[in-house]
């Protein structure tokens, strides 16, 4: 038994790590094996105005433009991975993520990222706000800084699964503040997964409502 227990420890020890999408053995450190990362269901749109991120975005709010890395669908792997990203802490998703969208789009211009924040309730419980490893990884390549402080949350919304696309405009209207007012020049919103549009709109409403700041909006996906 002894033996047995000394060598359940060992290979606890040197377990290997698995891709979270196909189970084979990966390197340390990677959520994905290579041919995964490889065929993961990117976009491929352009940052722009012609593609569905910002067909979404553009009758709630004024931006120059949207871009989304990965579709999202309820039975593919962005879904999977976005949910061990968001509820079992493999920050390092959000990070493969941004180096793909770094590969892709030069974001350097920008003054800043502004991450959507959680409610600290919420960011208390789950330790991490799932946005930021992305939105950090983004802005360390870039070379710009990234904004944690300037926009927070001030009501922590029930689950907005449930309602219609009226009533997640409106439960989230008032979710939202600023520390302060001193923002100017072009700054990209970044987030998980656009939706409706809602919470994205509703920040980049009630920043322009305060500051002379604008905006891009990057997500790591887009449902379609
Ligand atoms: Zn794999």
């Amino acid at each position: 038994m002894e033996i047995l227990s000394i060598g359940n420890s060992v290979l606890n020890l040197f377990f290997p790590e698995r891709c979270l999408n196909c189970d084979q053995v990966i390197a340390p450190g990677n959520p994905l094996c290579v041919r995964c990362t490889a065929d993961l269901p990117f976009t491929h749109w352009k940052p722009g105005k012609s593609n569905l991120a910002y067909q979404k975005l553009k009758p709630l709010c004024n931006i120059q433009w949207a871009h989304s890395l990965l579709v999202f669908r309820h039975d593919n792997v962005t879904r999977k991975l976005l949910h061990y990203l968001k509820y079992h802490g493999h920050l390092n998703i959000g990070r493969l993520l941004a180096e793909k969208t770094s590969s892709m789009i030069e974001l350097s211009d920008f003054q800043g990222i502004i991450p959507i924040p959680v409610h600290p309730a919420k960011l208390k419980k789950r330790g991490y706000n799932q946005v930021i490893p992305y939105a950090e990884t983004l802005a360390d390549n870039a070379g710009i800084p990234l904004l944690v402080d300037f926009l927070h949350r001030v009501e922590n919304n029930p689950s907005q699964v449930f309602k219609n696309r009226e009533k997640r405009l409106n439960s989230i209207q008032n979710a939202f503040d600023i520390h302060h007012q001193t923002l100017e020049g072009n700054y990209l919103l970044v987030d998980d997964v656009l939706t409706t549009g809602a919470t994205l709109s509703t920040c980049v409403n009630l920043i322009r409502s305060k500051t002379k700041a604008k905006f891009a909006v990057m997500t790591m996906a887009c449902t379609v």
